[in-house]
């Protein structure tokens, strides 16, 4: 409680993770410029496209107070657009390439329940829209699920990536993971 969490409010669906996060008792700051990352708790960068986002991160000069942030250890948390943001290839806060609308033309978007390894209470409701997968990882990067065989749900220490939207479907147990993260960093 009372933790104050930002979410990456560039481009994309910002508002419906704000409102999530709310709803469990978080404090939510909309991040646009490096100022605003001052003293959070944790971040959550949201879906959406991952070019634009990439142009407004490099607009406002976010892209190296972002890596700082994740370097010192604050809980990230990147849904389909924000996990490409993370990988390698983009800001490179975790070991892992990330597959652009991975899962082809014909199911651009589909909906599908997910066994997440550390969500209990059954499988989550899982909504992906031309989602990504991870392609690639090192060895620190854990997966916590996989659809076909390909990683949609990895944890690297603070990082913790998912390809499918949560904030969409009135599930709130990703959200309260990443808190539980956010409040046992505060913690420490
Ligand atoms: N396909 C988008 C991209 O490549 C990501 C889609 C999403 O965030 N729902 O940026």
């Amino acid at each position: 409680m009372g933790r104050t969490v930002g979410v990456l409010a560039l481009q994309g669906d910002f508002e419906a993770h704000g409102r999530m996060l709310r709803s469990l008792g978080a404090q939510v700051r909309e991040v646009r410029v490096p100022a605003d990352l001052d003293g959070l708790d944790g971040l959550v960068i949201p879906g959406g496209e991952s070019t634009t986002m990439t142009l407004g991160i490099e607009r406002e000069g976010l892209a190296e107070p972002l890596r700082e942030l994740g370097a010192a250890g604050t809980p990230v948390l990147g849904t389909c657009a924000g996990l490409i943001m993370l990988d390698r290839d983009h800001l490179g806060m975790m070991d892992l390439r990330a597959e652009r609308n991975a899962f082809g033309r014909q199911v651009r978007s589909f909906e599908a329940d997910l066994e997440i390894d550390g969500i209990a209470g059954g499988p989550v409701r899982a909504v992906f829209i031309r989602a990504p997968w991870v392609a690639e990882h090192g060895d620190g990067v854990e997966v916590l699920a996989a659809v076909d065989g390909h990683p949609v749900v990895v944890r690297e220490g603070n990082l913790l990536a998912i390809s499918f939207h949560p904030e969409l479907t009135g599930e709130s147990r990703i959200h309260e993971r990443f808190l539980a993260l956010v409040r046992d960093a505060a913690a420490a």
